[in-house]
């Protein structure tokens, strides 16, 4: 009993959010009952087989739910704490970092670039002699705290040798940086994006989309919430506009913002995983596309304002998981009427030219329900809309969720990422986007 007592006192004390890992003795529908009772919790990773869970955890709910997980006859071990200060060093830079003149210099995307820095770089990507013919830049929006959302396009020098000369080039769009907290989708963008301009003299295949398509990149798509996740709570996901909520919880920071990712106004708020509570990490919003950065994308990619290519292929980055993902996102029911032809492209690609294992598959299946995102709009503008969650290593340790129940100091979760990762990932996910073009290109132009 004293040492319950002891317990109930530390929880009252912790002052921030916790991640746990969650284990169950017997296999049963936690999870309905877990959203219930506490819909303000965040499912991270889940294995229905082995009842195993990984949640990130509101402190009000810290007690109940630790109640709650005994009543069940479970255990739990607090994995974010263990881990947190090891990780709050890992994100400060060692030395000072000045930016070099040259655009392409690879320390661009050997560390997490502030959104000023972006910017910064943004400018210079546009001005420097080095890259100033390929590159335009457009604001498609302004965020609730006045923060442009800059598109960097790539368009080429490079002759259209059509087959069928009445076709015109097309239009492919990849973001990252939506949800705060996953900055590892912002390096990769933007390691992507020097890619695409440094081999643009010397590789053919590289050469060959730059004549067919044109290239839109968004790095940080949500840049309120990624400068909060930088300066003030590391696992922030939503931006920051606020809600009807903020002033009724007295401050409470958790009802501020919206998940971007459930907010886009295909089969807006149809699945469960898209909460109604303004508090929850995953609010999907008052309306569809209330919030701006979501409306400056629904514009973009509909009028086609920056470009007279139509849009085809949309690539939306993730962290984190090891997932491709494909359309819908909302429904387990219903199938993009060309899924079985993403499917065979997608795994061929994965087993082609990524090292790591991805699984390739529907979005509602692989994870699970969830509607108002992105790839579900995208997808009824164009044939090719799909997801990547990439795969962030920190300091060489597994992951907390494939050890299992072996959990012990020597494990992380997925929102944590060495620098160097990006250019890991980065290779891959570009070796990726290059092959699927590819594929388009062959299917669409030359067959
Ligand atoms: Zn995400």
């Amino acid at each position: 009993m004293k040492l319950f007592l002891l317990f109930v006192f530390f929880l009252n004390y912790v002052q921030a959010e916790q991640i746990w890992f969650v284990k169950f003795s017997h296999k049963h529908d936690y999870l309905s009952h877990i959203e219930k009772t506490f819909p303000l919790i965040d499912l991270l990773e889940y294995d229905y087989d082995q009842s195993s869970y990984i949640f990130l955890i509101p402190k009000n709910y810290l007690l109940n739910f630790a109640r709650f997980i005994q009543q069940f006859d479970g255990f739990y071990r607090v994995i974010f704490d263990i881990i947190k200060d090891t990780w709050k060093k890992s994100q400060l830079r060692s030395k000072r970092w000045i930016p070099p003149d040259n655009p392409l210099d690879k320390t661009y995307y050997q560390h997490f670039l502030s959104y000023d820095e972006q910017q910064n770089w943004n400018s210079l990507l546009a001005n420097s002699s080095l890259t100033k013919k390929f590159i335009r830049l457009h604001t498609i929006g302004q965020t609730y705290e006045n923060r442009s959302l800059t598109v960097v396009q790539i368009h080429s020098k490079y002759r259209r040798r059509y087959k069928h000369r009445q076709q015109r080039k097309l239009s492919v769009f990849i973001d990252g940086g939506m949800h705060a907290r996953e900055w590892l989708s912002i390096g990769v963008a933007n390691f992507v994006l020097i890619q695409f301009l440094t081999l643009k003299d010397n590789d053919v295949k590289v050469q060959r989309i730059l004549r067919y398509f044109d290239i839109f990149v968004l790095p940080i798509m949500n840049p309120d919430g990624y400068e909060y996740s930088r300066t003030q709570n590391r696992l922030w996901r939503k931006n920051r506009s606020p809600t009807i909520a903020s002033d009724f919880w007295n401050g409470d920071e958790s009802c501020y913002g919206v998940d971007l990712n459930r907010n886009f106004p295909y089969q807006w708020d149809t699945a469960y995983a898209s909460s109604t509570h303004p508090c929850s990490h995953s609010y999907r919003g008052s309306d569809p596309s209330s919030e701006n950065e979501v409306q400056s994308v629904v514009n973009f990619l509909q009028t086609n304002k920056y470009s007279s290519n139509k849009f085809h292929a949309y690539f939306n980055l993730h962290a984190y998981g090891k997932f491709w993902l494909l359309p819908w996102t909302y429904s387990t029911l219903e199938k993009v009427s060309n899924y079985e032809d993403l499917l065979k492209r997608c795994n061929q690609i994965a087993s082609n030219v990524m090292n790591q294992t991805y699984k390739v598959g529907q979005a509602s299946f692989l994870l699970y329900p969830c509607s108002g995102t992105s790839i579900d709009f995208a997808a009824t503008l164009m044939p090719h809309a799909m997801t990547l969650e990439l795969s962030p290593i920190f300091k060489g340790l597994p992951m907390c969720f494939e050890t299992n129940q072996t959990i012990n100091h020597n494990c992380t979760v997925g929102f944590l990422t060495d620098p160097e990762v990006i250019e890991i990932d980065g290779t891959e996910i570009f070796n990726a986007i290059v092959e699927y073009l590819n594929s388009i290109i062959q299917d669409y132009f030359l067959s």
